[in-house]
């Protein structure tokens, strides 16, 4: 089972900062902003475009989780960032967006 997956399930106690029957959020834990969380599908994908796929509706709520914890959070602007294979630097094969935020970000990313 990925570390994903074991988060989902349980295996791994985690709090969640957001939780619906189809999605979950919880702290990065190597943050790389003052707010870094991450928002997967309960269910296994390998990448966000795999779960788009098949399931816009949770996709859909992936960006829906991002746009709550960023307003209760009082977060101005933010970044959302989904690394998409490993040339991009995903290193988690379970879909996920990062919400980062609370520190200027410059533009191009690197
Ligand atoms: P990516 O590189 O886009 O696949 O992002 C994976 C992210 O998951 C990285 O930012 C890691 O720091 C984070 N991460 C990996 N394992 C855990 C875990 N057990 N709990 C919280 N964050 C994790």
């Amino acid at each position: 089972m990925c570390i994903f997956c074991q988060i989902a399930s349980g295996e791994i106690p985690t709090e969640f900062l957001y939780e619906s029957a189809k999605v979950l959020a919880f702290k990065d834990f190597l943050p790389q902003a003052p707010v870094h969380i991450l928002i997967i599908p309960r269910a296994h994908f390998e990448n966000t475009a795999e779960l788009a796929a098949v399931d816009s509706e949770t996709t859909g709520e992936l960006f829906g989780a991002a746009r709550e914890l960023a307003t209760s959070l009082g977060l101005d602007g933010y970044r959302i960032t989904i690394n998409t294979g490993a040339s991009a630097g995903q290193s988690v094969l379970h879909a996920h967006l990062h919400l980062l935020g609370g520190r200027p970000f410059a533009w191009p990313p690197g």
